[in-house]
């Protein structure tokens, strides 16, 4: 099996090498970047696997490197972990929000972040039972992640994408938001965030999903399912 790439954007240079060191102890091959810019032109040409992205950066900072990553197609789907610091609470909010897969807090063990990094890795690839599914005029082929309306592909983030397959896979039962938040998002309760992020990607998959939008159904005080009648 070949190697999978995961980029560290860290302008820390001994965590920078406490993490490609553990990473690469563990098969994974790593390449690193010490400025936010330089990191960015990675991400765009390697295409890994995986980011690890440090909030506070020279010439271009970790939000910024999010949210850029995350409105282009190309690299919306990357996952992205985010290093944050003690006292950037308001940050790593922003971060999650945008798209950002998961989080650490630093100092973190080099243990730790491995184990976060192959767990988001892990529901990135699950494999779905079905490999694909259709209705209307959405498809969705599972196996290459690839969401479509009329044939013509969207951009989905890693986020907006797992929200939409879990909603599917419910079979039109009603998800609560804290099911939903745990299922896609998978990290601790501590940040007082869960349902405004929730309702925030579930306004964004909407969105890109324009008229078959009204598929994703709110329902008063219990959460979201997902409308898949055919006739509707
Ligand atoms: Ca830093």
């Amino acid at each position: 099996m070949p190697k999978e790439t995961v980029l560290v954007i860290e302008d820390e240079k001994n965590i920078l090498e406490l993490i490609k060191y553990n990473l690469e102890e563990e098969g994974f091959r790593v390449s690193t970047a010490n400025k936010g810019d330089l990191g960015l032109d990675l991400a765009r040409k390697q295409n890994p696997k995986l980011i690890i992205l440090d909030l506070m950066l020279p010439e271009l900072d970790g939000i910024e490197i999010c949210k850029i990553l995350k409105q282009n197609e190309k690299t919306a789907f990357i996952p992205i972990i985010m290093l944050t610091a003690k006292g950037q609470e308001a940050d790593r909010v922003v971060g999650l929000e945008l798209g950002a897969d998961d989080y650490v807090t630093k100092p973190f063990s080099p243990r730790e972040l491995v184990a976060r990094v192959k767990a988001v890795l892990r529901r990135v690839q699950e494999k779905p039972k079905k490999e694909t599914f259709k209705i209307g005029s959405l498809e969705i082929d599972f196996g290459k992640h690839l969401v479509m309306i009329k044939k013509k592909s969207v951009g989905l983030t890693s986020k907006e994408y797992d929200l939409l397959k879990t909603l599917l896979e419910a079979n039109g039962r009603v998800l609560s938001r804290e099911f939903l938040l745990d299922r896609v998002w998978g990290y601790d309760k501590s940040l007082n965030i869960e349902t405004r992020t929730v309702d925030m990607h579930i306004g964004q998959l909407r969105k890109k999903l324009k008229h078959e939008a009204d598929r994703i159904l709110t329902v008063k005080n219990a959460g979201y399912r997902f409308d898949d009648d055919p006739t509707t």
